[in-house]
């Protein structure tokens, strides 16, 4: 079976090119998604499994799960829309209120799975959780408490691998 890994060749006076191990060459990112998605390859990483978010940093794409298929890419997009709608701001904050003190994303999101049955891996339960979380931050409803995990140097990236936060009107009691 022929591989069809996509790489991004450096861009010239032209714009970017890509090239697949198949030999085939793909004038810019548009040519190089369609093709991927041709041979079942996931459209965000090209079939790599692996995202650069930023240069010289690389982990396991997260919109294929870190398998470069389309396949998962797809199953992976389902099981975000179901998270979305059957994780809502109202069953955060119902979580987020049983905690007194300080808590951290991967408590809400435990206390979240648990409160739906949900088995570990089957809907992206953290990233759901985390992007609520922030929206709780935005509106002042909590504050974050830890500092980030790490910085990237030279860009404005930062990871939090497991922020910690506290609800606002806990703050100095
Ligand atoms: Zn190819
Ligand atoms: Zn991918």
């Amino acid at each position: 079976m022929t591989k069809h890994t996509i790489t991004r060749q450096s861009g010239t006076i032209l714009g970017e090119t890509y090239g697949c191990d198949c030999g085939a060459h793909l004038a810019g990112r548009m040519a190089a998604e369609v093709h991927a998605a041709e041979h079942h390859q996931c459209s965000v990483c090209l079939g790599s499994a692996e995202e650069e978010p930023a240069p010289g940093l690389t982990r396991p794409c997260t919109s294929c799960a870190g398998t470069g298929r389309r396949r998962e890419q797809i199953t992976w997009q389902l099981a975000h829309a179901e998270a979305e709608r059957l994780i809502t701001p109202a069953v955060v904050r119902g979580v987020v209120d049983a905690f007194a003190g300080p808590f951290r994303l991967s408590e809400v999101a435990d206390a979240v799975r648990d409160g739906f049955g949900l088995p570990p891996g089957r809907l992206p339960v953290g990233p759901r959780v985390r992007d609520l979380l922030l929206e709780l931050q935005s509106a002042g409803e909590i504050t974050m408490v830890s500092a980030p995990d790490e910085l990237i140097d030279g860009t404005d990236v930062v990871l939090f691998r497991d922020p910690q936060w506290q609800r606002a009107r806990t703050l100095g009691i």
